[in-house]
């Protein structure tokens, strides 16, 4: 039950592999356990690359999380006395995901979500076009381009022979690369076919 005068809110914190969101998660909640908030963690069971029931970041900071399969176990498992969600990783959730955010947040709790906004086609993530959108502050942080030290907003997979948008690894797989470093698939086939019609159009008109 939301108390008079407070309401909940939707932070998202986003951007490549290696930016530091987990870092940012982690701060955000450690401030509002400092507040005396009741903070909850809910991560996706799918990401055990660190410790089972912990949100670990690169750095090593850490908070204990519950690991849940679906978005609406989130839902189940927040208790009325809770103020503030924390979610990592929260690209790997299911499309209810913003369904269940949006419920948290008219009960007056603080959401604050963090996770890759791009798979490594450079394409939304799972559920987080959507969640970009209702959010009320999203912060979109950078990492290192590994190529030219430029600012990185792309998580790049070194092995293109794997092409499911999940596979879940760290430096083994993946480094953070700036736009032009990334384009390493050109475009694709929908890309592609949408500037074969511009180009036929506009070589139609120019010949008027
Ligand atoms: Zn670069």
């Amino acid at each position: 039950m939301a108390m008079s005068g407070t309401s909940g809110s939707i932070e998202v914190v986003c951007g490549p592999m290696f930016s530091g969101k987990t870092e940012e998660l982690i701060r955000r909640l450690k401030r509002a356990q400092i507040a005396r908030q009741k903070v909850q963690i809910f991560k996706p069971a799918i990401d055990n690359r660190y410790h089972d029931t912990e949100v670990v970041s690169h750095s090593s900071l850490s908070i204990s999380a519950m690991p849940v399969n679906t978005s609406i176990e989130i839902l189940q498992k927040v208790f009325d006395s809770t103020r503030v969600v924390g979610i990592d990783e929260v690209q790997f959730f299911d499309d209810n995901i913003s369904l269940v955010v949006e419920k948290l947040a008219r009960r007056g709790i603080r959401v604050i979500l963090s996770g890759l906004d791009q798979d490594f086609m450079g394409k939304p993530f799972g559920p987080m076009a959507n969640l970009l959108a209702i959010a009320d502050q999203v912060d979109k942080i950078q990492a290192i381009c590994t190529v030219c030290g430029a600012a990185a907003s792309k998580t790049f997979r070194k092995n293109p022979k794997h092409t499911e948008q999940v596979l879940v690894g760290e430096t083994d797989l993946y480094e953070a690369r700036c736009r032009a470093h990334a384009d390493f698939f050109g475009e694709d086939d929908d890309q592609l076919a949408f500037f074969v019609n511009f180009n036929e159009s506009r070589s139609k008109t120019q010949n008027l």
